[in-house]
């Protein structure tokens, strides 16, 4: 099975870790920390020789839509995709992210719920936002797995990518379990001594854990 894990960057690793790790998962994910302490050029360079799929600007956006549009203009040249928060909702908002976008080619990912346990806000409350603004996908989180279900059942042609692996308590595997497509992993594999064995040893969990759920599925 191909790796479903999303590095979370929020601390930057060497540039030869970057390239064995882009080839052990698909996609990174590019945090807000590592952009504004290191600066466009450098995260590119970083970038340069690694082979992901997609690169994740996790910019959290959240403002009215002129201003996350001129953000996005800022850093677009980074990666493919954008996570924003649903909460802001959709009229002068969204919706002017979301043309620019696809003005632009960019992916946008909405934020339906976070996975740190102070959230607060109730998931159904952001469904129609959702439904008008059509993102390619949704952050949900691996912590809170029947929030991942409601989210899978209700938009069931979205990529759900799903953080709180790891440092925030979820067990690799939970959130796909629940109907995520990929998992994000930040500190786990950032913070580690060897980050790459680190990988391998949670790709190996996930796969024994996503094969014991579809067992008990049959
Ligand atoms: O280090 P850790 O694995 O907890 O990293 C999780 C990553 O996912 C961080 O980059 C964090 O900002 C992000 N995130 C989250 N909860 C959300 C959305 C994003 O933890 N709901």
């Amino acid at each position: 099975m191909d790796s479903r894990i999303i590095i979370a960057l929020d601390q930057l690793v060497d540039q030869n870790t970057l390239i064995t790790l882009s080839q052990l998962v698909p996609k990174v994910k590019i945090g807000l920390p590592i952009i504004l302490q290191y600066g466009k050029d450098e995260i590119k360079r970083v970038l340069s020789r690694a082979n992901f799929s997609e690169i994740i600007l996790d910019l959290k956006l959240a403002d009215i839509g002129s201003t996350m549009v001129n953000v996005i203009k800022a850093v677009s040249d980074l990666g493919d995709s954008v996570i924003a928060h649903a909460f802001i909702g959709y009229e002068n908002a969204l919706d002017e992210l979301k043309k620019y976008a696809n003005e632009k080619n960019k992916k946008i990912y909405l934020l339906a719920a976070m996975s740190h346990p102070g959230w607060f806000l109730d998931i159904e409350l952001i469904y129609n936002v959702i439904e008008r603004t059509q993102p390619f996908g949704l952050v949900a989180p691996a912590t809170r797995p029947s929030v991942i279900r409601k989210l899978r059942n209700s938009f069931p042609n979205n990529v759900i990518i799903s953080p709180g692996i790891g440092y925030q308590g979820a067990l690799p595997g939970t959130a796909i379990c629940s109907g995520a497509d990929y998992e994000i992993v930040g500190r786990s594999i950032y913070l580690s001594k060897e980050p790459i064995a680190m990988i391998e040893k949670i790709n190996e969990e996930m796969v024994k854990r996503i094969e014991q759920c579809k067992a008990s599925e049959t």
